[in-house]
């Protein structure tokens, strides 16, 4: 029989953050938790404790003190409450029919112990358990989805077609050069470390890749990588890196528009001085979210799945240990310190 209340170790926002996160704009609470669900309640709730959290580059936004755009689908966050972001939980008590004590869930939840989540239909069940549940906060989560679609469905890749991908050591990044590996492709990536080039070369399988960190030229860099042009460039970054891109796409290519952390700790984001090519060269440039796409989600599991089990994906995860661990490794994506997708383990099952 479970006690009424659980302490609840939380991690909250303490200001709206300036620039580059700090460690002082985040605090650990020691909360108390009410667990005893109301059963017959007309708002039916599941108690989670919270196994892995993943740490996401749009969560920054989350941090901002920023009026909302008509449409934008990040709020932010409310000094003083407890960070939100997906994580991977196990219902430890239901009210809900469809989720039952011991279901491994996937969505979002508190950046804490346990998380009394009132609309539980936002939870995905995880079907399959025979792999590691973090994976749900990655490849078979949020991220996993947006590689997926952001490549298949933005780009209209074909066998041949050269690939960039930047920030491709990362959790979209490393996925997106993988697909396109499937599909054929000649894939390069870029990341800021020699670790991290080697990561992509030796074990994600990419034809090349490159620390842009430590070319003087992008320009000669990407000449000497794609001579006759870029038919696709997966966006991750913006910045200047998009803005150099853009001139040496092909006619026709494709760019999607995942992210652009290069302008999320900055006050004054970069503005594009090459738009012109878009024109001249006939490019599809779109911006897309992953989350738009759930329908295609159960069809994306049962292949990553596959895919996973025949050896023909790999997928690198950069696991920190403990809440207490949680806020340093959420600060990392925002100088590289993560090597693979970042997430963090606060229980075991
Ligand atoms: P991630 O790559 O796992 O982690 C962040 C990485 O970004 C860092 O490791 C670092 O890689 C790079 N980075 C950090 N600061 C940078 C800077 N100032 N300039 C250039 N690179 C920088 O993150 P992720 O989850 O895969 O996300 C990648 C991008 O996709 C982000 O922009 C994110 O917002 C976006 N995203 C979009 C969707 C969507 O639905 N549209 C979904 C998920 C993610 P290096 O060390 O290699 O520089």
């Amino acid at each position: 029989m479970m006690k009424e209340h659980i302490s609840n170790k939380q991690i909250v926002l303490n200001q709206y953050v300036i620039g580059y996160p700090k460690e002082s704009d985040f605090g650990v609470r020691f909360s108390t938790t009410n667990c005893s669900l109301s059963h017959g309640s007309s708002t039916p709730s599941v108690l989670l404790k919270n196994l892995y959290l993943s740490c996401d580059p749009y969560m920054r936004h989350r941090m901002s003190d920023h009026v909302s755009h008509p449409g934008t689908i990040v709020q932010s966050f409310t000094p003083g409450s407890v960070l939100v972001g997906y994580g991977v939980s196990k219902v430890i008590e239901s009210t809900h029919p469809k989720f039952l004590e011991g279901d491994f869930v996937w969505g979002m939840i508190g950046w804490e112990e346990y998380t009394v989540i009132t609309n539980p239909e936002s939870l995905n069940k995880i079907k399959h358990t025979d792999v590691p549940l973090s994976y749900y906060a990655g490849i078979l989560g949020m991220p996993g989805i947006a590689a997926y679609v952001g490549f298949h469905n933005m780009c209209s890749p074909k066998e041949g077609d050269s690939v960039y991908v930047s920030s491709a050591s990362g959790g979209v990044g490393q996925l997106v050069g993988q697909f396109a590996k499937l599909m054929g492709c000649y894939v390069v990536g870029s990341a800021s470390t020699q670790e991290k080039v080697e990561l992509l070369k030796r074990k994600l399988g990419f034809d090349e890749a490159f620390n842009y960190r430590e070319e003087q030229d992008l320009g000669l860099a990407l000449r000497r990588y794609f001579p006759l042009g870029i038919d696709i460039y997966f966006d991750n970054v913006g910045g200047h890196m998009l803005d150099e891109v853009l001139l040496h796409m092909k006619v026709h290519g494709r760019i999607a528009l995942c992210g652009m952390i290069s302008q999320y700790n900055i006050d004054d984001p970069e503005g594009l001085h090459n738009s012109f090519s878009l024109i001249m060269k006939r490019i599809e440039m779109k911006g897309f979210v992953g989350t738009d796409f759930k329908h295609v989600y159960p069809e994306y599991v049962e292949l990553c799945i596959k895919y996973l089990q025949e050896g023909k994906l790999v997928y690198v995860e950069d696991i920190a240990q403990g809440l207490e661990e949680a806020v340093s490794a959420l600060i990392g994506i925002f100088h590289g310190r993560n090597v693979g997708k970042q997430v963090v383990c606060i229980a075991k099952e």
